[in-house]
């Protein structure tokens, strides 16, 4: 890395990075990402598409109707409205930046219908590769903006502060060898999400919570933590990440069954397979821990047709064994997206001065306790362009000096029983279904990993973990995708959102050890 002075540094290149990147142009930013661009973001893997309400008869405030509606009752109302209203724009974007929607004949943009909206309103590119080609897109503009930098292969560590203001990063190169410190009058977090402190999760390994946990560190809010959201149908076929079955497979018919045959969703909801997607997580959840298996059998519903209607799904059946023509698909619920976050305004700022935050890192509110199918994609691009127009805002250049410091540095990450012990405690006690027992065992062995871990990574992971499980703990009440089998329902005293710091999550993880330790009787 040369000596300039960085005057924009954004982590991360995924959709909100690049996207906020190629809005802050011609202004100059570096993007620093752990993979190469295209690798190791969720955003490439996005398969549904973005929710907006570009059809006939549709409008951005039945679009927000339905994402308050999801969000049980913690959502953001004002910011809803806010990015459905400017989501129509965001679609044009991508049309500028060559992102080739399915288009209908008559040469409108063609919409699809996912659950729980109310209307047809996702657009999607040739089926199921929406990410793949918006990050194909995307990626393509980037590397012909000559005002952006590209830093592959950086993995940020650590956020540089000065006193209360976030100043710069800290990043080793994804081999370990070198630590490098960049400074920047801004910095952006665009990181992604929390999937792969999960041992079952459809997200790529880069989305651990490092981005979550070194915002906290540096001392910022985290907001709504709590919040994981599982996939009910990721293809129990032991790959990590986990392959998706997508929802639309239940759509055409397919049907979820267990080992024994049975269709136990209909003894669970009225909608049976086709309710909504945390009850169908729980209802897999329990089928699985009762012994009985789960299954999603297309043979009837969509049978010979697979191939041709679900390549990528049935690629993935296929280069695990099962051929879903004819057998039934092993299913499992999986870590898929983070509501939760670092807490962020309308203009995306955090708590902390000089640090801004976009995309599944941040917690703007406008998910609540449940993320309203396809609005990820769209809440990544909403607020990377708020980010880019708030910074664009502050007209002077960088006056931090680059700390050009490139400092040697052995730790590979040679903890990966760690890792495994980390993840495999999140999904057993952190995971679909929660309990106040579980949560204790969880902090405190979450804690103690942290605290003996040899390497930055796995420290990095076991802070983001501490803060899921921290606010998980303190939440007495089920609601939208916290489940607690102690406090089965919604408390209406406790519909607010969740704002802690580390040092409020170390609290509450101390508290509950203790009285973990205590309730265990002597003798
Ligand atoms: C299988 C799958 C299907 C999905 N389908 C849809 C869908 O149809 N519609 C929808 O709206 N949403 C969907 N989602 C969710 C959506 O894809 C994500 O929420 C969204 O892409 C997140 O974008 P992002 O830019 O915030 O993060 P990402 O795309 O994950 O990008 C994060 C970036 O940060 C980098 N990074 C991570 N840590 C560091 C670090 N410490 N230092 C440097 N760089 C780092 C990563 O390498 C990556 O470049 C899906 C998710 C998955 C996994």
């Amino acid at each position: 890395m040369s000596n300039n002075v960085h005057d924009v540094i954004i982590i991360g290149g995924g959709i909100a990075g690049l996207f906020c990147a190629l809005k802050l142009s011609p202004r100059r930013v570096t993007v620093l990402t752990a993979a190469p661009i295209g690798q190791g973001a969720s955003s490439a893997w996005a398969q549904g598409g973005i929710a907006a309400a570009v059809a006939e008869g549709d409008t951005p405030e039945a679009h927000a109707r339905d994402t308050i509606a999801a969000g049980a009752g913690l959502v953001d109302e004002e910011l809803a409205r806010a990015m459905t209203r400017e989501a129509p724009d965001r679609v044009r974007d991508f049309l500028a930046y060559g992102v080739p929607f399915d288009r209908t004949l008559e040469g409108r943009l063609a919409v699809g219908r996912e659950a729980a909206h109310s209307a047809r309103r996702i657009v999607h590119v040739r089926g199921d590769v929406a990410g793949r080609a918006i990050m194909d897109a995307l990626g393509a503009a980037v590397r012909n903006t000559p005002s952006i930098h590209l830093l592959e292969d950086h993995v940020a560590e650590e956020l540089v502060t000065d006193g209360p203001r976030v100043v710069g990063v800290r990043a080793r190169l994804s081999d370990g060898r070198q630590i490098t410190t960049l400074s920047a009058r801004a910095t952006v977090l665009a990181s992604g999400g929390i999937g792969h402190l999960y041992a079952i999760t459809t997200n790529p390994p880069q989305a651990c919570g490092i981005g979550l946990a070194i915002a906290a560190r540096a001392g910022a809010v985290l907001a709504d933590t709590e919040f994981v959201q599982f996939h009910p149908t990721a293809i129990a076929v032991g790959c990590d990440p986990a392959p998706l079955a997508s929802e639309a497979l239940r759509g055409e018919g397919a049907i979820l069954v267990n080992g024994a045959g049975e269709q136990f969703m209909l003894k669970v909801h009225p909608d049976g397979d086709m309710a909504p997607r945390d009850v169908v997580a729980r209802g897999v959840f329990a089928e699985i821990a009762a012994g009985h298996g789960a299954f999603l059998d297309a043979r009837t519903a969509i049978g010979p047709e697979f191939p041709e209607r679900f390549p990528t799904v049935y690629a993935s059946c296929l280069a695990a064994g099962i051929d879903p023509v004819r057998m039934p698909i092993p299913v499992a619920p999986a870590a898929h997206y983070h509501m939760g976050g670092v807490q962020t305004d309308a203009r995306g700022r955090t708590s902390l001065a000089g640090l801004w935050a976009a995309g599944e890192v941040a917690s703007t509110g406008v998910h609540g306790a449940n993320r309203l199918a396809s609005n990820s994609l769209l809440e990544a691009v909403v607020f990377a362009t708020r980010v880019a127009e708030d910074i664009s805002g502050m007209t002077s250049p960088s006056t931090f000096p680059q700390r050009a410091s490139t400092e040697p540095r052995s730790s590979p990450d040679a903890a990966s029983l760690s890792v495994r012990d980390l993840r495999t405690t999140m999904s057993r006690h952190v995971g679909v279904i929660r309990n106040r027992d579980g949560l204790a065992t969880a902090l405190e062995r979450i804690s103690c990993i942290e605290r003996e871990a040899k390497s930055t990574s796995l420290r990095n992971m076991a802070t983001a973990a501490l803060l899921v499980a921290a606010a998980a703990f303190a939440r007495h009440e089920s609601r939208g995708a916290h489940e607690r089998s102690d406090y089965p329902r919604p408390d209406p005293a406790l519909a607010r959102r969740t704002f802690l710091t580390l040092a409020e999550a170390r609290t509450i993880a101390a508290e509950a050890i203790h009285d973990s330790h205590r309730s265990i009787p002597a003798g």
